[in-house]
């Protein structure tokens, strides 16, 4: 499939997640319109960055809730399809890829967040398995997942294990209301006793497992962004046809007219860096996309509210719903200030 057959078929499969924000039933809709193979695919090399784009801005033109939740089961099953084992592809990522199981990709703690090298979770062996203690916060997906990707540090370092939501010493607390719908909450583990078979990749390298594959998905949160600030489009420019003020429409307004253009400019911007990340995949690429869609999504929503006057505010309006779904894209998978930083290191280092 080309980009724009791929681009008409996901917004067709996205028109039944319209206003969506069912956990119960998020994983196997998502399996069933044909969404999870796309972030869930059978091998790491079947990973097609374009594709996944194309389908996280269509769902996220409809349900930012259920857009962030295929995302995550992404995040989590990442990790095992570049470095897990095939007993544990099928144990953990082929129920994932079904429908069937949910799972989460624990890495924030509480005081580590931006600075992911300070996490302080341990893991110490225990027999042929381990145990460990620690807590994950603002950890999506906790309240569905089944399973969860995390991340703790062993006596060689960082290391990444499967720790299943029913594991002795597990605690999952639904302590995070957001301003949104969005399934998150935390991960406890006191003395959490994980038996054999459970890290995945090699001891030590769980940094380089977490940021290889948030460099993968992170491109993929400005498509999500770019399908929101669509939408948002979408609806001002409905709203700006019909709504008359002073005898006009609000669109005859010159003020307005410039208005739609900055958003539209913004947009193709956003939509042009993401394509070219897709295409070029360097960390530069993947952070300016991730920086820019994020932050131009933002300007977009917020023209949108503002074009709807007091409906803007409206508790129920799209757009209104839209200016609180948007605002977290700018600080998961790495901060616009982290981006920053990741886009001057990369250009100094020539
Ligand atoms: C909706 C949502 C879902 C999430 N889902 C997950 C998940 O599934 N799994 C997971 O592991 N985590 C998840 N997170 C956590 C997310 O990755 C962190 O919130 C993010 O990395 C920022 O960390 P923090 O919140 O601790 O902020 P902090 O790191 O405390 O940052 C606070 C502010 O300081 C700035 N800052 C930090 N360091 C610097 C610096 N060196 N220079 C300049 N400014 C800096 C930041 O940019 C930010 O503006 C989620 C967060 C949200 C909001």
């Amino acid at each position: 499939m080309d980009a724009t057959a791929q681009r008409t078929h996901f917004t067709a499969a996205a028109v039944d997640f319209e206003g969506f924000t069912d956990e119960a039933t998020v994983c196997a809709r998502l399996a069933r319109a044909g969404f999870t193979r796309v972030a869930v695919p059978t091998s790491a090399a079947a990973f097609e960055l374009g594709t996944l784009c194309a389908a996280r801005e269509a769902l996220a033109y409809r349900s930012g809730m259920a857009d962030g939740v295929l995302a995550v089961l992404g995040l989590g099953c990442q990790p095992l399809l570049a470095a897990g084992t095939d007993e544990q592809r099928a144990r953990w990522v082929h129920p994932v890829a079904a429908g069937t199981a949910a799972c989460g990709f624990a890495l924030t703690e509480p005081e580590a967040g931006s600075d992911v090298a300070a996490m302080a979770t341990s893991a110490r062996r225990d027999g042929d398995g381990w145990m460990l203690d620690g807590k994950k916060t603002f950890i999506s997906n906790a309240p569905i997942a089944d399973w969860f990707v995390l991340f703790a540090r062993t006596e060689v370092g960082p290391t990444a294990f499967v720790v299943e939501r029913g594991d002795p010493g597990v605690r999952i607390d639904a302590d995070v209301p957001l301003s949104v719908p969005h399934p998150i909450g935390s991960v406890v583990l006191d003395g959490a006793r994980l038996p054999a078979g459970r890290q995945v990749g090699a001891e030590g390298a769980g940094i380089k497992l977490a940021l290889g594959t948030l460099d993968a998905f992170r491109t993929s949160v400005g498509a999500a962004a770019c399908g929101m600030a669509q939408r948002a489009f979408d609806e001002a420019l409905a709203h700006v046809k019909r709504r008359r003020q002073f005898g006009k429409a609000l669109a005859e307004f010159q003020l307005t007219q410039a208005r739609l253009a900055d958003m539209a400019v913004d947009l193709a911007a956003a939509r042009a860096l993401v394509e070219q990340a897709c295409a070029a995949r360097t960390r530069l690429n993947v952070a300016i996309a991730k920086l820019y869609a994020t932050e131009a999504a933002q300007r977009v929503i917020d023209s949108a509210v503002q074009l709807f006057g007091g409906l803007g505010v409206m508790r129920g309006n799209v757009v209104e719903e839209l200016y609180r779904e948007v605002r977290a894209l700018r600080i998961y998978e790495g901060t616009s200030e982290i981006q920053k930083l990741i886009i001057a290191r990369e250009l100094l280092r020539g």
